[in-house]
């Protein structure tokens, strides 16, 4: 982070990022409202563990996980407007708007995307492409650990995808969109160019359709500490929480205006993957977005990457004709 550090903020030369557990503002009220704010989190966390360890098999499948996650999102969509992090990340009518768009659109995708990968081919060809018998080994740990190895090897490939759209051109041009969101709500996660979804998926390598039960309690832990990315409420969260996982603070910190600060928090839950690769900052920022938050609209997200990608193409094209002597050329011999 660039600028000066005054009080606990450092004045960066676009926008101040707090920096450090100890200067981040508590839940403001009572003591009803601070217990809930402190133990939220933790709550539905465990409530949703146990449910998917002993739910019958009748219920545990994938229709049962996403009605849960609508709940759960709807759930904290009342949260943001009980108690937000911050006022100037209050929902607007034009902001619900655009990211109805992007959230319709994203289920349609997954819609599209799942009606292929779900289909009776796809799993025949899984079926005899792997080795299933070198897998007992892992099918013979128990549950829980199972879950946690999924959910940590698909985050780690995330924080790498994610962390390579930082730091290469092509892959950030994809990425970019998602960046230019000047608040955070529970909505935000849909927002940015399809083709990032994709590579997402990359990152993530979609083999899991076998072990049903590891793999929702996998992904619940997704829904349970992802989801607090993109949300508009404060919360005390645990220190162990903090230490472990993926926040609020973390994710504004990432998307803060400030380009340097921006270079952290990768990860989607877990915190400590960043930690391990030094590249966790602790923390958070009101000021988000690029450009000084210049609002990207629907039709520039859409286009982004092909249209960036095309000038850069133009650029450097341009530059190795101007190295093959034209420029030399359009100099008047005197
Ligand atoms: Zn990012
Ligand atoms: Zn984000």
């Amino acid at each position: 982070m660039n600028g000066t550090r005054v009080g606990n903020r450092v004045i960066g030369a676009q926008s101040p990022v707090t920096v450090g557990w100890e200067n981040v503002p508590k839940v403001v009220g009572g003591p009803v409202k601070q217990f809930v704010f402190t133990w939220f989190q933790p709550a539905v966390l465990f409530a949703l563990i146990a449910f998917w360890y002993y739910a019958p098999n009748s219920i545990a499948k994938a229709s049962t996980a996403i009605g849960i996650g609508i709940g759960f999102k709807a759930l904290l969509l009342a949260l943001e407007w009980v108690n937000p992090r911050f006022d100037s990340w209050r929902l607007t009518w034009k902001e619900a708007c655009t990211d109805l768009f992007y959230v319709g659109l994203g289920y349609t995708l997954l819609r599209i995307v799942d009606g292929y990968v779900g289909s009776d081919a796809v799993a025949e060809y899984l079926q005899d492409a792997m080795h299933w018998d070198k897998l007992t080994w892992f099918m013979t740990l128990p549950l829980l650990v199972q879950a946690f190895l999924i959910s940590f090897t698909f985050d780690f490939g995330q924080y790498w995808m994610h962390r390579g759209m930082h730091n290469f051109h092509p892959l950030w041009l994809t990425h970019a969109p998602h960046h230019y969101i000047t608040q955070l709500n529970i909505n935000k996660g849909a927002v940015g160019n399809p083709v990032e979804l994709f590579l997402i998926g990359l990152g993530v390598g979609g083999f899991f359709d076998f072990l049903p039960r590891a793999a929702l309690l996998a992904g619940t832990l997704g829904l349970a500490v992802g989801t607090y990315q993109h949300v508009n409420v404060r919360f005390n969260s645990p220190r162990w929480w903090r230490f472990l996982f993926n926040t609020t603070e973390h994710h504004s910190v990432h998307h803060s205006q400030d380009f340097e600060a921006s270079r952290s928090n990768y990860s989607g839950t877990w915190i400590v993957i960043d930690r391990m690769f030094g590249t966790c900052v602790d923390g958070e920022a009101e000021l988000l977005g690029m450009e000084g938050g210049r609002r990207m609209s629907i039709q520039e997200t859409m286009v982004y990457p092909f249209a960036e990608g095309w000038k850069s193409f133009k650029q450097r094209a341009g530059r190795l004709g101007r190295s093959d002597g034209d420029e030399a050329m359009a100099v008047p011999a005197e």
